[in-house]
């Protein structure tokens, strides 16, 4: 079993849609092993993101995931960290393949209704960021 760390974004909480993404994280197989509805500070964003911090887009990241609420996951599953990236698709929705998350439900690049965790070493990390331990027991 693996543990990996997903956020349904402050877009996809607005509009809606974050019942269906759930429902569709559970059909794929996961377990839900802790959850939590938040509106991120900006400092928050920016610690959580804090890898980007050289890239052009930050202030337009973090500017975006403190917009609003979102829904932090704690998600189990046999290689859940790769699994996961597969339902989520590619960064871009546009790019992304027929089926998954982002191309249903993200509008652009930054608008993209998920995140997902892209190694066990950030797994480790996000989680311990964002949840205690007996949050995902
Ligand atoms: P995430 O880390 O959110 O799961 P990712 O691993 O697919 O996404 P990263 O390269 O880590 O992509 O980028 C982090 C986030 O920054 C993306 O999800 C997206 O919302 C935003 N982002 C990436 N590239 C751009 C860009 N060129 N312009 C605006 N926002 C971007
Ligand atoms: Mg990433």
């Amino acid at each position: 079993m693996e543990r990996t760390f997903a956020i349904i974004k402050p877009d996809a909480v607005a509009g809606k849609k974050a019942g269906q993404i759930l429902a569709r994280i559970e059909e794929a197989g996961f377990t839900v092993k802790g959850m939590r509805l938040t509106h991120l500070s900006k400092a928050a964003a920016e610690g959580f993101y804090a890898v980007h911090r050289e890239r052009p887009f930050f202030g337009e990241l973090t500017d975006f995931m403190s917009s609003g609420p979102c829904v932090l996951l704690c998600l189990e599953a046999p290689d859940a960290i790769r699994k996961w990236r597969t339902l989520m698709g590619a960064t871009d929705p546009a790019k992304a393949d027929a089926g998954t998350l982002r191309r249903d439900f993200g509008t652009s690049i930054g608008n993209n209704a998920t995140h997902g965790s892209d190694a066990p070493e950030t797994a480790a990390f996000e989680l311990g960021y964002f949840f205690r331990g007996m949050e995902t027991l």
